[in-house]
């Protein structure tokens, strides 16, 4: 998978420099010649079953030159096996190289999608083996996705057949056992093989052509048997704007000798390596287009190719195992690793490994659209050389034994694409062979997970979900429902009001019943995570729970009861209608209930002025909240209700029409001009935050740091910068890219056409923003902008010096990997806080924690929290010997840390350094100060060090302000809850400077 976290993005700049060397040796490219091979040239071999390799037996006919070119590209003899060292020729059907021009794994070819599909028509065009098919979705830059299914030309003539096979086996309640047994007899099992989501792993890709071929052409009984039970799907490539992308970049590093070459700065239009941590959110077309697969198909496995370490790593994880699978499909992995373990090394292979590397928790991997459906998702990271070059590599802490490792990869080799291409094609046949011997037990399990799935409900439980109706945010309830429906999973509708124990939910309330074939999947996401610290480190998040972190209410329901009530399944999206009440002329009302349609509605109606209410009030017995919606008739066009009417039907928003507008406080609510913020280094942060302001239709501005660089006044042109998370030292995000060498383009040429397609370009992509920037950044402040600030990017305003009275302290105990830990407001009159209620449950991931002070140069002492070391319990007074004992209220502690109300003692000394409360940095939201009601999901420990810590914090600066997260509002798709923190922020970017709510009393 390539974690992000353990190759830096460094690598992408180094790899050129080295790639680059190599190019000056001579690198033979044969073509591959078009001729026809005769029958008789076609290789039988015999390799029937997989406990007996046949080391090469001489071939019946001269070796043909595809076959050549297989073991000349291979740079050791122990990188092949039998099963690949060849490939036969066919009469009719072409080989790769007929269509490319070259071999698969040929060193210095990359080949773009267009090729791929070209190869994979043609093979679908001559070989009634094969059909291909589109996926429902293209991808957000336009480009098709294919999938190819390969079997016996009698089993492809039934498909249709053969998915409704699988999919009665997926729903054991459409079937009798009886009938079960025979559709198991019948049936074939889907085997998915799915290439290159992440874009620099370049070998799938390639690989799957020359699998596709082989699996539809080579008449050995190993591959017969394959094809005989098995019906193996091909997803060429995944991620299919990024591989364009990719071999863009490739090429440009080929054709630029001595230069650097650009990293993959971006693969899809928004994220990189978190494509395949969207498989709670299905943000992305990809990761929709999967799902809808799985739900068409139901593969019983599905295989997602990587490359990340050497030299074949296969799947299970070292635990904590995601503890909502069924256990059948924890001990799937186990077996069909080992058996490729076992297969590949009796063929002398060395380095092909399990266990470690990744855990196995989180469910946010794109190959849950299979564990999370009582299917298997498993995955490989071999070697890949980030190209298709022919390199020495050297291998660090994998070239160690351990007791998983037994056969350790070599520390150093030499590796080719085609060593990646052998070493991937062999293992996948391996399994695939292994499944199609034992057809009836992937089946039968497939069955029997689906039918402990349904019985779920009445056995280990819950019985299933309640989401209630009359929810503050019946929007946002709609999309958590259409979500689970996306998942394939069944979601009804109380047709009465239900009782449950102590608890009564209207008509209306949504139920996830878990006497369903997905009830995992639904009950993986609505439960509550607990991560034991003692594991081992967490590969990813920790905690995902849907309901807290979309800051609607979920309740699970543990009493079988429920399932008998009365109610309707839902056949359709749920869907919220919004609309005006009411018919007065003076104006509108709208509550501000933090919906994230809101946000839409004040830029659909830019030209309409609208004003937010700074207190609450009522209008009969309806309450309003703070920062509510107000829009008055007069000084609007003629035609504001008509327009406001269109807007709100559709975003679910209600109005309410009233002849006297409330007497409140109010300030005008902007049409902010918004700008993302990114850096050359790294994008994908800034993709989430895209995506949503793309799906919710809020205009911003895309700009690189070269732009703030560039860009003397910016505030000019801005009245919002929001610059998402980005790893690094402050120094590292002021100077992105170093100044070295040539310039580096990102843009399209003839060489990089698919470089257009970003959403960024630039000539040269190197120099960061620079001091220029920062000082261009201060003065946008200055005069008036919000420089907003999330996670790591909050270094810059605090180290730079554009802020004062906040620091960055490093945690010395606490462990909180992406969690979701309670938060309380702390001032409820920031604009930030309207709209939303006294707590919010927030996505936390380590870092930073924020300290705040009363002084310039400060940020706390950081001294440890609680009671010195001394006499008695943690809550008994301390004593001092041999001296008076002080009264116990002599010495009160702060209500916060490092808020100190100072004495005059202390404001003398402090002179110049003493900052007025005005002007100091105004926490709005806090992480809960118990910390033992820290933790809603995930894991933790050190939480004294969290609790109580600013989560958010509007600094004051010049005119202007700068707003300061520690959770990170918009990640993944998932944090919905906490967008609101960030569109108030914006919407009232030139009115933060409320009257600050009292600080709350001391204890
Ligand atoms: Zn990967």
């Amino acid at each position: 998978m390539n974690s992000a976290r353990r190759i830096s993005p460094r690598v992408f700049f180094v790899l050129p420099l080295i790639v680059v060397a190599l190019l000056s040796l001579p690198v033979t490219i044969r073509f591959a010649s078009a001729q026809k091979m005769s029958a008789a040239e076609k290789r039988t071999r015999s390799h029937a079953n997989a406990e007996t390799p046949a080391k090469s037996a001489a071939p019946a006919a001269a070796e043909n030159d595809y076959s050549k070119k297989i073991k000349e590209y291979t740079t050791e003899k122990f990188f092949l096996t039998e099963l690949v060292d060849h490939l036969p020729m066919s009469d009719t059907v072409p080989s790769p190289d007929k269509v490319l021009g070259y071999i698969v794994g040929t060193p210095n070819k990359l080949t773009y999608s267009k090729d791929l599909y070209r190869y994979y028509r043609e093979l679908a065009r001559t070989s009634k083996r094969v059909r291909l098919f589109t996926a429902p979705e293209k991808s957000e830059e336009g480009k098709e996705q294919i999938l190819v299914a390969v079997g016996d030309e009698a089993t492809l003539a039934k498909l249709d057949r053969y998915k409704d096979i699988t999919a009665k086996l997926a729903d054991p309640r459409r079937i009798s056992e009886t009938e079960a047994q025979s559709l198991i007899g019948e049936g074939k099992v889907f085997y998915w093989a799915s290439g290159s989501i992440h874009s620099p792993e370049t070998g799938s890709p390639e690989m799957l052509m020359e699998l596709a071929y082989r699996l539809a052409v080579e008449e050995s009984p190993f591959i017969q048997a394959i094809r005989k039970n098995v019906i193996v799907l091909i997803t060429p490539v995944l991620e299919v704007d990024g591989r364009d992308m990719m071999v863009d970049a490739y090429n440009y590093r080929k054709a630029n000798p001595g230069k650097n070459a650009p990293g993959l700065v971006f693969w899809g239009k928004y994220v990189a390596h978190d494509n395949n941590r969207d498989g709670l959110g299905m943000a992305l077309a990809l990761t929709r287009n999967q799902m809808k697969t799985f739900l068409e198909y139901h593969p019983a496995i599905l295989h997602d190719l990587h490359e990340s370490v050497p030299f074949l790593y296969t799947s299970t994880g070292t635990g904590p195992y995601n503890a909502w699978l069924d256990p059948i499909t924890i001990d799937e992995w186990q077996l069909l690793a080992y058996h490729e373990i076992e297969e590949m090394t009796k063929r002398g292979v060395p380095g092909v490994w399990t266990h470690g590397f990744y855990d196995g928790w989180a469910p946010n991997y794109m190959f849950y659209v299979a564990n999370g459906h009582n299917a298997i998702g498993r995955f490989y990271e071999t070697f890949g050389n980030g190209g298709a070059d022919t390199i020495d590599r050297t291998v660090r802490a994998e070239s160690q034994r351990d007791w998983f490792r037994p056969n350790p990869p070599m520390a150093r080799v030499k590796w080719s694409l085609r060593n990646n291409v052998n070493l991937q094609q062999s293992a996948i046949l391996l399994a695939m062979n292994f499944v199609a011997n034992n057809k009836d037990r992937f089946l039968q399990n497939f069955y029997l997970k689906s039918k402990r799935s349904v019985a779920k409900a009445t056995n280990e439980g819950p019985a299933a979900y309640i989401i209630p109706a009359s929810q503050s945010r019946p929007v946002e309830v709609a999309d958590t429902v259409n979500l689970l429906r996306l998942m394939g999973v069944e979601v009804s509708q109380a047709d009465q009001e239900i009782a449950v124990k102590d608890q009564k939910f209207a008509a209306g309330s949504y139920v996830v019943r878990m006497d369903q074939p997905y009830s995992r999947m639904a009950d993986m996401l609505l439960d509550t995570q607990y991560y034991n610290v003692n594991d081992p480190r967490p590969y990813d998040d920790t905690g995902w729970t849907l309901g807290p972190l979309r800051n609607i209410k979920t309740v699970r329901v543990p009493d079988s009861a429920i399932l008998k009530q009365p109610m309707s399944l839902l056949t359709t999206d749920a869907r919220v209608r919004g609309s005006i009440n009411g018919s007065g002329a003076a104006g509108f009302i709208i509550n501000h209930n933090t919906e994230t349609t809101l946000a839409t509605l004040r830029y659909r109606l830019k030209d309409v002025k609208m004003s937010a209410a700074e207190a609450s009030f009522k209008i009969g017995d309806k309450q309003f909240n703070t920062g509510s919606f107000l829009i008055k008739a007069e000084g609007n066009p003629a035609d504001v209700r008509r327009q406001l009417e269109a807007a709100v039907s559709e975003l679910g928003l209600t109005a309410l029409a009233v002849d006297k507008l409330p007497d409140v406080k109010t300030h005008s609510l902007g049409v902010p001009r918004i700008a993302i913020l990114h850096s050359w280094t790294n994008t994908q942060n800034d993709g989430w935050y895209r995506i949503e302001f793309d799906r919710l239709q809020i205009p911003y501005a895309y700009i690189s740091d070269q732009v703030v660089r560039n860009t003397a006044n910016l505030r000019d042109k801005f009245d919002v910068i929001i610059f998402p998370p980005l790893n690094g030292t402050a120094q590292a995000i002021v100077n992105g890219i170093p100044m070295r060498g040539d310039p580096i383009p990102w843009k399209q040429s003839e060489i990089t056409p698919n470089m257009g397609l970003s959403p960024d370009q630039s000539d040269d992509i190197r120099g960061g923003m620079g001091l220029t920037g920062v000082l261009n950044l201060q003065k946008f402040v200055q005069d008036g902008g919000l420089f907003v600030v999330v996670a790591n990017t909050a270094r810059l305003p605090i180290d730079f010096g554009l802020t004062t009275g906040v620091s960055i302290q490093e945690p010395r105990q606490l462990q909180a990997r992406g969690s979701i830990y309670n938060a309380k407001f702390s001032d409820r009159n920031s604009p930030i806080a309207y709209g939303y209620e006294e707590t919010l449950p927030i996505y936390f991931n380590q870092a930073p924690l924020f300290q705040v002070a009363a002084i310039t140069f400060g940020g706390g002492d950081g001294a440890p929290a609680g009671r010195p070391s001394g006499r008695g319990s943690l809550t008994d007074p301390d004593i001092v010997q041999g001296m008076p004992q002080p009264s116990p209220t002599a010495s009160p502690s702060p209500a916060n840390r490092g808020e100190e109300q100072l004495t005059e003692e202390q404001r003398l000394q402090l002179g110049a350094f003493y900052v007025p409360p005005a002007q100091r940095p105004r926490v709005v939201l806090r992480f809960a100060s118990d910390e033992k009601n820290l933790l809603v999901s995930g894991m933790l420990a050190g939480g004294s060090e969290l609790a109580n810590a600013p989560a958010v914090i509007d600094v004051p600066v010049g005119r202007g302000h700068v707003v300061m997260f520690a959770t990170n509002p918009m990640w993944r798709h998932q944090t919905q809850g906490s967008f609101f923190l960030l569109f108030n922020a914006a919407l009232n970017f030139d009115s933060l400077d409320t009257e600050q709510a009292a600080p709350p009393a001391r204890p």
